[in-house]
């Protein structure tokens, strides 16, 4: 026998639940299939455990600078193994939540491997389900690279498995990822040899905010190996590995070789094929505005559709499908600009808008104008680790329309959300320049730059 519903989400991570749980709320008849933990990546081997590592690590920074500020501390190193279980009770205690607030709205949760065996049909270990409206939110996985010996590297998900702290880790990789688990791990005392393929990270960034970091993340004492090409990884003896590159160089004495190239999306169980949909040809499933697929009636949200990876676009794609389908919202979809993000760096990147060369090819340098800021916050004004803060106001035409807004300094992760509200209302540079400043801060900056 099939069960219908008026809809299914594939995926009980941060898009899948948030559509569920919106549509059910104006009655419609849900469930969410899901083979993993509730909460997805993000709760469980994403933004969740990764916040807290980084919690972690700013701890670690501030103890070293709490001796510049008289403290006497008698600091004997960290207990790797409890901040995990903490951090692993908190997430149980997450998956419960997010269990909870199913159960309260009267979403079914089905447990197992979502299959389409049709169009609109889904097959969960033996059992078929329907709907007149499905959501694909399987997301995505890490991906791993085509290299001998790649087995004895660990992806993201093994860093959050880890129970021990690792000694000496080679990181791999020039995304988020990569720089935020090279710069926590340093922070919290593993000596880290970082090695990328080019000679920058986050490379799509304001240049700006990749050089500073670059420079931020040498003067941690992290070993930076740029224009490194892993060719093939060897385990020398037990916790004992290393990597070899296209340039030749063989680097040793690493307990732990993180692998952190990109994540790839979780298209191929699904058997898509079942639909008469395609993945296109990076795997992802393509969608229009409206998160409609090829098919009407299957949807495609989250990580999996190629778009922002972020869990707020996620979950806002979701809603506002719900609401579009079930609150008869024919027009509500998710407008993917000016989407801001943190990077959880040493100190935090944030960032929201265009880039100085992306603006300026898309508005011709005449009709750009960039105001910038270099100081050292006043929270490490006498510390010996001091690192800068910069930041960079991207503005358009005579109005000077701020149309891009970058900073990396401690702080930045918190500072940005409300610069862009402002940013999304379309603020002019004098709109900033009339807020009168909050002092002392950083932020105040942002509102004072000349
Ligand atoms: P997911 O949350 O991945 O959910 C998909 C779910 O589908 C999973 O639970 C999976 O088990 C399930 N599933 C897959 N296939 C099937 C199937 N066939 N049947 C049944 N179930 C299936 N984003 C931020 O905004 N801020 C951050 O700080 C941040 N940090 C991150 C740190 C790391 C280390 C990583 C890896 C990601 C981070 N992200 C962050 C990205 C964020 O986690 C993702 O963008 C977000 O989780 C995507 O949500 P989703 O619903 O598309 O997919
Ligand atoms: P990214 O796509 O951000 O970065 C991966 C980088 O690794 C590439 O840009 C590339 O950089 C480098 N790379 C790719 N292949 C190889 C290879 N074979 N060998 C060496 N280096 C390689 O992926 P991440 O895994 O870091 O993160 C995935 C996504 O998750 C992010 O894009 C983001 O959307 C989300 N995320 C968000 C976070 C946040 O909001 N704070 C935190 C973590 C993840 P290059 O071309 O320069 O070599």
């Amino acid at each position: 026998m099939t069960t219908t519903f008026d809809l299914i989400c594939i995926g009980g991570g941060s898009g899948g639940v948030a559509a569920a749980n919106r549509a059910a709320s104006f009655g419609a008849k849900c469930a969410v299939i899901e083979h993993g933990k509730l909460g997805g990546t993000c709760v469980n081997v994403g933004c969740v455990p990764k916040k807290i590592m980084w919690f972690a690590a700013n701890i670690a920074e501030t103890i070293h600078n709490a001796e510049d500020y008289g403290f006497k501390l008698d600091y004997q190193g960290l207990d790797w193994q409890h901040l995990v279980n903490a951090r692993e009770n908190y997430i149980r205690n997450l998956n419960d939540i997010y269990a909870n607030k199913l159960e309260q709205n009267k979403v079914t949760l089905i447990r197992g491997t979502a299959r389409f065996i049709s169009d609109k049909t889904l097959d969960v270990n033996g059992e078929t389900y329907t709907a007149k409206h499905i959501i694909i939110a399987a997301g995505g996985e890490p991906k791993m690279p085509d290299l001998p010996g790649a087995e004895y590297g660990i992806d993201s998900n093994g860093f959050f498995a880890l129970t021990q702290q690792p000694k000496h880790v080679a990181v791999v990789g020039a995304g988020y990822i990569a720089v935020e688990l090279a710069g926590m791990l340093k922070a919290l005392g593993s000596k880290v040899t970082w090695f990328l393929r080019k000679d920058k990270a986050l490379r799509k960034f304001d240049p700006m905010l990749y050089d500073m970091l670059m420079q931020h993340m040498h003067d941690m004492g992290i070993d930076i190996r740029t224009e490194h090409v892993p060719q093939s990884l060897q385990k020398v003896a037990d916790n004992n590995y290393s990597l070899t590159c296209t340039n030749g160089n063989t680097i040793d004495g690493f307990d732990k070789i993180l692998l952190a190239i990109g994540r790839a999306p979780n298209t191929e169980p699904l058997n898509l094929s079942a639909t008469g949909l395609a993945a296109n040809e990076r795997g992802y499933i393509a969608v229009d505005d409206y998160q409609n697929t090829a098919i009407e009636g299957i949807y495609a949200l989250g990580d999996i559709s190629g778009q922002k990876e972020l869990t707020p676009v996620a979950i806002a794609a979701g809603r506002r499908l719900a609401n579009r389908i079930f609150n008869n919202q024919p027009d509500l979809h998710l407008d993917y600009d000016n989407i801001a993000s943190v990077v959880f760096s040493h100190p935090p990147i944030g960032t929201v808008g265009l880039t100085e060369p992306e603006a300026i090819k898309k508005h011709g340098a005449e009709n750009i104008k960039i105001y910038t800021s270099t100081f050292k916050a006043m929270s490490v004004g006498f510390t010996k680790h001091a690192p800068k803060t910069a930041m960079k106001l991207v503005t358009l035409g005579k109005e000077e329309k701020v149309i891009g807004c970058h900073i990396i300094g401690h702080g930045a992760d918190e500072m940005l959300q409300g610069f862009a509200v402002a940013i999304k209302m379309g603020a002019t540079k004098a709109n900033f320049d009339n807020t009168v400043a909050i002092h002392p801060t950083s932020a105040e900056e942002l509102v004072t730059m000349t």
